[in-house]
């Protein structure tokens, strides 16, 4: 199970409802974290999730609204005893960036940093699942990412409960034991995919967008403006909710996932009722919404 946790949703300036963006994926132990905008430390505080958990953080570019959560954030981790080194991965920059931001605050942190600038095509390992960049047009130096558990292991339940096969055991029996004589090719029925979520940052809609989502269970795609302002979105190479709508339809995801919304739009049902029309399986992101993913279902919780 993967669990995605919005914690900023709003673009450029935040609002009394709305963050400026950053998402927590959860899967396992680990959590990662897309954009860290400013506030982005508080807004875990009041979550579920804890920011001391966070392995990585990828930064999506570097306009304001995007990255000024992180010198807070990291010095908090400090401040609080963490001695995990953090990854980070950001565009072009972003070592630059992170050397003026800490030597500003005078401060050194307690544990490494693992910087690194993505161009598109990286792979970073994070236990059970990778992250990857790809590029995206926006303007300035910019990447989105595909968040992907590895594939796993399929259990036929029926036999395994069949042959008195217990949880515990069938975690050691995918691991190559044979317990009770029984072993994995015994109770094993094909690989279970891994769950894949794309989240794009700001972009305008473009093809390296389009391959990343191709099949993706969940698309947070970057939706700021309605189509009344096609126009204006181009020119400050953005998306609109249409847009973002007519990609989720031709890559075939599970549900398109509306993010970064201008404050001009305080009612949201226009933006979800165009994306809709052309995209059914449209939800507008809201800052604390909380979603758990599986094979079967993705709901809200
Ligand atoms: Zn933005
Ligand atoms: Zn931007």
């Amino acid at each position: 199970m993967t669990e995605i946790l919005f914690l900023g949703t709003g673009a450029s300036i935040p609002s009394r409802d709305r963050g400026l963006p950053a998402m927590a994926v959860r899967s396992g132990r680990e959590i990662v974290l897309f954009d860290c905008g400013e506030g982005t430390q508080r807004q875990m505080m009041m979550s579920p999730m804890s920011f001391m958990k966070i392995k990585a953080i990828f930064l999506t570019h570097l306009h304001g609204d995007h990255f000024l959560g992180l010198p807070g954030l990291l010095l908090t981790m400090g401040l609080s005893g963490r001695s995990d080194p953090v990854r980070i991965v950001g565009p072009e920059g972003t070592g630059e960036l992170l050397g003026n931001i800490l030597s500003s605050c005078g401060d050194s942190l307690p544990f490494d940093m693992l910087i690194t600038e993505a161009y598109g095509g990286e792979t970073f390992r994070i236990s059970d699942c990778s992250v990857t960049a790809f590029p995206t047009e926006h303007g300035v130096p910019s990447v989105g990412f595909i968040f992907s558990e590895d594939d796993k292991v399929g259990i036929d339940a029926r036999r395994a409960a069949e042959m008195g096969v217990s949880a515990t055991d069938i975690k050691l029996i995918k691991g190559g034991e044979v317990v009770n004589g029984v072993s994995s090719d015994d109770i094993i029925s094909g690989t279970v995919k891994g769950i894949r979520i794309v989240y794009t940052g700001d972009t305008l809609p473009c093809e390296e967008v389009r391959s990343a989502s191709m099949g993706a269970d969940v698309l947070v795609h970057e939706a700021t403006f309605g189509s009344d302002e096609t126009e204006y979105a181009e020119k400050h190479n953005h998306t609109t909710s249409a847009q973002a709508a007519a990609i989720a339809k031709e890559c075939g995801v599970r549900i398109l996932v509306l993010n970064h919304v201008s404050n001009r739009y305080r009612d949201r049902a226009p933006l979800l009722e165009e994306a809709a029309k052309i995209f059914p399986e449209t939800i507008v992101a809201e800052d604390f919404m909380h979603l758990m993913v599986t094979r079967k279902e993705i709901r809200s919780v």
